[in-house]
């Protein structure tokens, strides 16, 4: 992969065009085409004003950035954080096209988000920017045009609101408008869990290629929240010995294997890891530098990058976060023989199930918890070997490989319909 500039000046951007430009080399796409591919068909940028509840107004920044449609209507997450700019959701929808090709889901990609931190405002003021960010985007979001999910700072709750504002505007209750909603509203069994189950199936395939027992294995997850959380109990339920786990505020290290599910009720009760009694606390950066066999980042974009990078000691990467490596990591590591399993396969289950949602309101029918695991380990497994035998076949990462396929199934659907007018 060619790297044009040292990662302090680089955004998530700049490592989606990265890895596109890798995928139109090796399969020799024409330019005008990779123009095409790297740019959003449409971004809306809106103003977001709250009456705060003193009484006061203040107005956010919100986006929503649709990347592709060719295969299908636009899917992707809504994030609240302060971080949140244009680029970074550009990135962000970038890479659900990719995401959604690689499994084979009928979608293309999307991603918004607000500019805010919620952990600021109360309950209630953040119904309030739910409702009016989403009336806002309104006329572009819809069951067959755009679906949003919950992605860092949102929830199901977030996702009733968001259901709520469209279907009253609608006049109608529109359930296949988001996912990631509350079951009592149409969400799906298993969704909440999916992403992380996806995560740690990812992390026994890379295990057994390795020819690791999970019981010899050692991981550490960054971020403990919707992904991080079920993912560090999944991967101890299948006997690998998870050694620490960081949030925002900082990070816990047992060299024995943590309590799961114990450290989990300590979080629900304090907001935070920090501060749980059975283990002893580290600086939130060392957790990724760690000796362990699994490395799970799964809180933001860039945290493993040119400065970090050649501490790191994990075997294997599994991606729970979205491009949680710059560039010139994901190209280092790759020297060094890391296994990375990337994003776009490895967090691949939560926009699984959230398809699994949308084909359930859209039928009015539920299924069981049975058959939307039994289907998430399907897709998941089928694209792990897609991947590692196209990896067999053509050479590459498991990134290289993943973008392969993924691109040129966008671009299959793009060639059959055609360029309008
Ligand atoms: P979340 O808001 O539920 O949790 C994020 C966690 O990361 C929190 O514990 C937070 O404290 C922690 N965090 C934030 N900054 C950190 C830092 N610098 N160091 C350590 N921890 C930090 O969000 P989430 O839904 O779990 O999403 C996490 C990542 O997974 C994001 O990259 C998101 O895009 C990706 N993802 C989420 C889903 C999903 O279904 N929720 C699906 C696919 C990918």
């Amino acid at each position: 992969m060619t790297v044009t500039a040292p990662d302090a000046t680089r955004s998530p951007l700049d490592d989606a065009h990265d890895q596109l430009r890798a995928a139109a080399t090796a399969l020799d796409i024409e330019p005008g085409l990779v123009d095409l591919l790297g740019q959003a068909r449409r971004e809306i940028s809106v103003g977001v004003p709250l009456r705060r509840d003193d009484g006061s107004v203040e107005v956010f920044r919100g986006y929503r950035v649709q990347h592709n449609f060719s295969r299908g209507p636009a899917k992707g997450g809504v994030r609240f954080a302060p971080s949140v700019d244009l680029d970074e959701v550009r990135a962000l929808a970038m890479w659900m096209t990719w995401k959604c090709a690689l499994v084979d889901l009928p979608y293309g990609g999307a991603k918004g988000g607000v500019a805010i931190d919620p952990r600021q405002y109360s309950i209630e003021e953040i119904e309030r920017v739910t409702r009016r960010y989403t009336s806002e985007i309104l006329p572009v979001i819809g069951p067959d045009r755009d679906i949003p999910a919950p992605d860092i700072g949102t929830d199901e709750r977030t996702m009733a609101w968001m259901m709520d504002t469209f279907s009253v505007s609608s006049g109608y209750t529109v359930q296949s408008v988001v996912t990631g909603k509350p079951i009592a509203l149409g969400g799906s069994l298993g969704r909440a869990t999916s992403t992380s189950r996806g995560v740690a199936l990812m992390a026994s395939a890379a295990l057994e290629r390795l020819g690791i027992a999970p019981a010899a294995a050692t991981a550490a997850v960054q971020g403990f929240g919707k992904v991080g959380s079920y993912a560090a109990g999944f991967l101890a339920d299948a006997g690998v010995h998870v050694v620490a786990v960081s949030d925002q505020y900082g990070a816990v290290y047992r060299e024995g294997g943590l309590d799961v599910a114990a450290l989990s009720a300590y979080a629900a009760e304090h907001g935070t890891v920090v501060g749980y009694p059975d283990a002893d606390p580290i600086p939130a950066e060392e957790l990724l530098l760690l000796r362990v066999t699994v490395l799970v980042p799964a809180a933001v974009e860039g945290v493993i990058h040119v400065d970090n990078v050649d501490q790191v000691q994990a075997r294997i990467i599994v991606e729970g976060a979205n491009g949680p490596l710059s560039s010139i990591a994901d190209s280092r590591l790759a020297d060094r023989d890391v296994l990375v399993v990337p994003d776009i396969l490895a967090n691949a289950g939560g926009v699984i199930v959230s398809y699994f949602e949308w084909v359930q309101a859209k039928q009015t029918y539920r299924w069981s918890l049975d058959t939307v695991e039994s289907r998430l380990e399907e897709r998941m497994l089928g694209a792990w070997n897609a991947v590692t035998a196209e990896q067999r076949s053509a050479g590459g990462t498991l990134r290289d490989a993943a973008m392969r396929i993924a691109v040129s199934r966008v671009l299959d659907a793009h060639r059959n319909r055609g360029l309008y007018p």
